[in-house]
């Protein structure tokens, strides 16, 4: 054996080694082995496999899961932001209200369509769009806005609906990590004009591949969609627009159809731990956690917690086991990818000190409790270690 001296464990070391990994994409799989290979039988003998009953099924069924009157599958949830603005005739010379804390894909959709993403910065509790801070940006050239349900908590849409009505402008909703998220009752996903969704695998409805959708109760833009997915066209070989490839593969509409039923379940699931990781991690100095906005119900997503010392905490969990990821280290008008829009470095200082500070925590709904205490644990002696060294500190 070849002995480096280096105390990096490998990764297959690593993986050896995890006890509580950052997400867990296999468990699903068995959990449902049965109803998804019958379905990929089903799927493999119906010799459909573009825009067939599965992709039809499907988006019924999403539809009235998110109380919109149309669902339309498309290929994944960027795509599904970019028809949306396409489909509105949004395009060069107009502007599109964003997060400035993201992630990029809602930038990008914007940047598709040719259109130029204006970013408004978070409030700082609930790391949504700050609707107070959105009037000040719109500009005669103000198209739309898009809300993003960060991390699965509900956007504060109620006064972003209100600045629109107002203002003439759309609303899109980013809605790739909150299915099943309510707002006042109401499940994200059918409050704005539109929304986008992924089913991006590691999402909370997630695909075995790239998947998203559209829905809105807007049945003109709902056929707009179905003809800009398919390349302009609802007749074959006969194109009214200059479309796109974007459809939702119909296998992965199958297995869908299958994981949608336990949405819900594994929803409620990922609200439990979130619950236990709120309430023990009350106790540990110096470490913020996600807030619930009276009146929405979250879907955790992701279980972000803020620290100052956010990569020396990281370290330590990592050393015991535990994934954890940062969600997002580059806020997007920092990224070498919008260099040429040429912010200045501190042009949005709420979404730098999230990027320098967030911290995702192992969430996923097959977690077990004897994980969650492991973190939790963790957490702990990461935070009485850190104390008796500063304390050291001071009196040396
Ligand atoms: C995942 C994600 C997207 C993009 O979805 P894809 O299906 O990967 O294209 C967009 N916005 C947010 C907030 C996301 O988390």
């Amino acid at each position: 054996m070849i002995t480096t001296g280096n105390t990096q464990p490998t990764s297959w070391q690593w993986r050896q080694r995890v006890k509580v990994p950052f997400i867990d994409l296999i468990s699903p799989y068995r959990d449902l082995k049965t109803e998804l290979d019958e379905a990929y039988f089903r799927f493999m003998e119906s010799a459909r496999y573009v825009l067939g009953r599965e992709v039809e099924a499907f988006e019924k069924d999403y539809a009235d899961y998110c109380g919109s009157a149309h669902c339309i599958g498309v290929a994944n949830g960027l795509e599904a932001m970019h028809l949306v603005l396409r489909a509105w005739a949004i395009g060069p010379n107009d502007e599109v209200i964003v997060p400035s804390n993201t992630y990029i894909a809602t930038w990008l959709a914007v940047s598709s369509a040719g259109a130029t993403p204006v970013p408004v910065e978070p409030d700082s509790c609930t790391y949504n769009i700050d609707p107070n801070r959105i009037e000040a940006a719109l500009t005669p050239r103000t198209k739309a806005i898009l809300p993003v349900h960060l991390y699965g908590q509900p956007a504060d849409m109620d006064p972003i609906m209100e600045i629109a009505d107002r203002r003439g402008l759309r609303v899109l909703e980013d809605a790739a990590q909150a299915q099943g998220a309510r707002y006042h009752g109401r499940r994200i996903g059918g409050l704005g004009h539109a929304a986008g969704h992924s089913f991006y695998p590691t999402k909370n409805l997630g695909a075995l591949g790239d998947a998203g959708a559209v829905t809105t109760d807007d049945s003109e833009l709902a056929e707009r969609i179905r003809i800009l997915r398919n390349y302009g066209s609802k007749t074959r070989y006969y194109n009214e627009v200059r479309g796109f490839n974007s459809r939702l593969d119909e296998i992965q509409a199958t297995f869908l159809r299958v994981k949608l039923r336990r949405l819900d379940a594994w929803n409620e699931k990922r609200r439990q731990w979130a619950a236990c990781y709120s309430e023990w991690l009350s106790m540990v100095p110096d470490l913020v956690l996600p807030k619930e906005p009276k009146g929405t119900e979250a879907v955790f997503h992701l279980f972000v917690i803020r620290h100052s010392h956010r990569d020396e905490l990281a370290a330590s969990l990592k050393n015991a086991g535990v994934g954890t990821l940062i969600h997002y280290p580059v806020p997007p008008h920092m990224s070498d990818a919008y260099q040429d829009f040429g912010w200045r470095q501190d042009a949005f200082p709420v979404a730098r000190s999230l990027a320098d500070s967030v911290l995702s925590l192992p969430m996923h709904p097959y977690l077990e409790l004897s994980q969650i205490k492991h973190v939790l644990n963790c957490i702990k002696n990461y935070s009485s270690a850190s104390k008796k060294w500063s304390k050291q500190q001071k009196s040396n």
